[in-house]
Order: structure tokens, then C-alpha cells, then sequence
């Protein structure tokens, strides 16, 4: 297949200066204080590349820190339950990635015997890993001429060269990317064309002065920086009511509140939840066939957005002053260690608040 972009064939010569220029670039220029570039591992590679997979570097530095100490290698992940990795997942978002974590761990243990794969057509067939990830462990991990395709490097292709074309096909992209690797150096290359995204050709204001592939840009030269890539229609969020309840015993340990644990569908699959109703109606029938109709308090109101929902949940609570059951519900101690929602913890946080006061 010859390689065309905007229908025409690019400069053979601009093409393997790309790479040569960002590798030299990268040596004063790019990241080499990430955690996982330290002591590099394919497992580390694998983790934070989940990781940052719809999530920042800033915000993913923690949890990979916290991730690793706790898990340093793939047996000690392959050990872990779903419910201990979901807690250290607690906050991060997109839960189904640490599912897909325990589900490769069990693989890597009994297919693979602890080590991670090398090939791609391996490495592709793990749960959670799409090419631009497998190709991101392939690079960086193995030094190996593959390449990747996440948010960044998409924009500074489609930049360079001035893709306006919303419609450009993602085939397109990655025969472009492919085509842009060099001989030698791959993980080097594909750190540099990351950190250039991420740090230079930034989706506002990209700094174009401090770029060092500026020379043969195509949207610098055009002037088409504020236009490639095209802007994302403006997606209006789904508005959902939520009705959450804090029932907490009001009664020698006031560090109990009821929950329940979610089963293994939706966002917030296997987290743990408080009781949490949709519909009024089913509220109602909680409430009634638990005889818990006096002393329910406004608590608060949270609003949280979500990639197509926005959430508004207000926030009821019931304090008891008995201890007493609820079928398919549990106690739990708010300080304890358990996997549970954004929305949730903030609850929980404002909870523990109060009562350490
Ligand atoms: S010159 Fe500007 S638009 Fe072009 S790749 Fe560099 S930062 Fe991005």
C-alpha cells in the first residue's frame, strides 16, 4: 500500500526526518522521570499504559505508585482478588480496566507462567489491551518496531499533516503511524512523539515555537493549529436523577453504614454501593418494607459527570438507633478498605469528616 495523505504523496525525505529529529529531541526535551521508565518492566509498561488510558499522566502518578508497591510483579498481581485491586483502583475511573487487569493477571499465570508475552498477536488477545496499547508495550518494553495510536500522538499526525478531514480514516492514521517509525530506537520514538503530544503539540495553544519538527509542519506553516483535528461536536449529556442513602447506626459504633455490593454489570460493576434508587417508587417500597420512614434528613446533593451521563444524586440519610439487618445488605465500617464509586467516597469522605470532628 503506497502511502497518501490529503490524496498526495509526502516527502520521502520529511518522513525519516521525523522520527530522527524527535529521538534527538527527546534526549534534553522529553520525560524520563515517569515511574514506570524506571527499572523498566513490560508488567510496569502494561500497568500504567492501562492506566493512562482515558486518564492523565498528573492523575494516573499516584495510583501507579501506590499500584506497583502493593504489586511489583505479575505474581504478585496474579494473587490478588478483584475486590483488593478495585480498592486501589477506587477514584481512578473506567473500573471495567481493572477488571481486565485481574482477568490478565489469571492468563499471564496460567498461559504464560508469569512472564509477559512479546508477541503481538499474544499480547493483542489479553483483555483491555487494544493495538495502540499492545503496540505502546511492544515499543517501550521490547524496543520493538511497532506502532501506537492514543490521543496524542493522533493529534500531532493529524497536525504535521494538516488531516483536516474529521472523516480520515483511522486505517489511514495507522498507516501513518507505521510509517513514520524508525529502524532502531522505538522505544525512544515512541516516548518522544507521547511526550511531544502531550507536552508541546497541546490540543489548545500548542507551543509551535518550541516544537522541533515546526520546520515541515503542515498546520504551522498553514497557520491550521486552532483547526486540526477538527472539534468534537459538543455531546449532550444524558441527565439522570439518583436518589443514594445513608443508613448509619446511631448506635455504639456510629462508624457503620449500610451497602451493598454492585453486581458485575455497568460502570460500577463489583464497588461497593449504598442503597441506590432510580425511580421514587422504588424508594418508597425500600423504605416501606424496612419500616424506616421517620427520621430520613436531607444530606446533600452531588452532581457527577460521566463520559454520557450526568449524574444528579441527591442524598438522603437515616440514622438507627438499633442494630438490625437488611436482606441482601451489609454493615461496613466507613474507615475500611473497600472498592467503591467516585460519588461514593466523596459521601464517605464527608461522613468520616463529621464524625472525627
Ligand atoms: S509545529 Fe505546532 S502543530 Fe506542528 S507538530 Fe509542532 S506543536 Fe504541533
Amino acid at each position: 500500500m503506497e502511502l497518501r495523505v490529503n490524496g498526495e504523496e509526502p516527502n520521502k525525505f520529511h518522513l525519516n526526518q521525523f522520527s530522527r529529529t524527535l529521538i534527538s529531541w527527546h534526549k534534553n526535551n522529553g520525560r524520563h522521570n515517569l515511574p514506570w521508565q524506571k527499572e523498566i518492566s513490560p508488567y510496569k509498561v502494561w500497568i500504567s499504559e492501562v492506566m493512562l488510558q482515558q486518564t492523565q499522566v498528573k492523575t494516573v502518578l499516584p495510583y501507579f505508585k501506590k499500584f506497583v508497591e502493593k504489586y511489583p510483579n505479575i505474581k504478585a498481581l496474579s494473587n490478588a482478588k478483584l475486590d483488593d485491586i478495585l480498592i486501589l483502583w477506587t477514584g481512578l475511573g473506567y473500573y471495567r480496566r481493572a477488571e481486565n487487569l485481574y482477568k490478565t493477571s489469571q492468563i499471564l499465570k496460567e498461559k504464560y507462567r508469569y512472564k509477559f508475552p512479546e508477541l503481538y498477536e499474544d499480547i493483542i488477545s489479553l483483555p483491555g489491551i487494544g493495538r495502540s496499547t499492545a503496540g505502546a508495550i511492544l515499543s517501550l518494553a521490547y524496543n520493538k518496531k511497532y506502532p501506537i495510536l492514543d490521543g496524542n500522538v493522533k493529534r500531532v499526525i493529524k497536525r504535521y499533516f494538516a488531516i483536516r478531514s474529521s472523516k480520515e480514516d483511522e486505517k489511514n492514521l495507522w498507516y501513518i503511524s507505521e510509517s513514520l517509525l524508525p529502524n532502531k530506537n522505538n522505544n525512544i520514538y515512541t516516548q518522544s512523539i507521547m511526550d511531544l503530544g502531550s507536552l508541546v503539540c497541546l490540543k489548545n495553544s500548542p507551543t509551535c515555537y518550541a516544537c522541533p519538527i515546526k520546520k515541515n509542519c503542515m498546520s504551522n506553516k498553514l497557520n491550521l493549529t486552532n483547526v486540526i483535528p477538527a472539534k468534537n461536536i459538543k455531546v449532550n449529556k444524558k441527565k439522570t436523577l439518583k436518589l443514594y442513602l445513608i443508613i448509619i447506626q446511631n448506635f455504639k459504633n456510629k462508624k457503620l453504614v449500610l451497602m451493598k455490593k454492585n453486581n458485575n454489570n455497568g460502570i460500577w460493576a463489583n464497588l461497593w454501593n449504598l442503597p441506590s434508587f432510580e425511580k421514587k417508587t422504588e424508594y418508597k417500597k425500600f423504605i416501606k418494607n424496612n419500616n424506616l420512614d421517620s427520621n430520613i434528613k436531607k444530606y446533600d446533593n452531588i452532581k457527577h459527570n460521566l463520559t454520557h451521563l450526568s449524574l444528579d444524586i441527591d442524598i438522603l440519610k437515616i440514622e438507627l438507633c438499633k442494630i438490625r439487618d437488611f436482606d441482601n445488605y451489609s454493615w461496613k465500617n466507613i474507615y475500611d478498605n473497600i472498592g467503591l464509586s467516585k460519588p461514593v467516597v466523596m459521601i464517605i469522605n464527608k461522613l468520616k469528616k463529621e464524625i472525627d470532628k
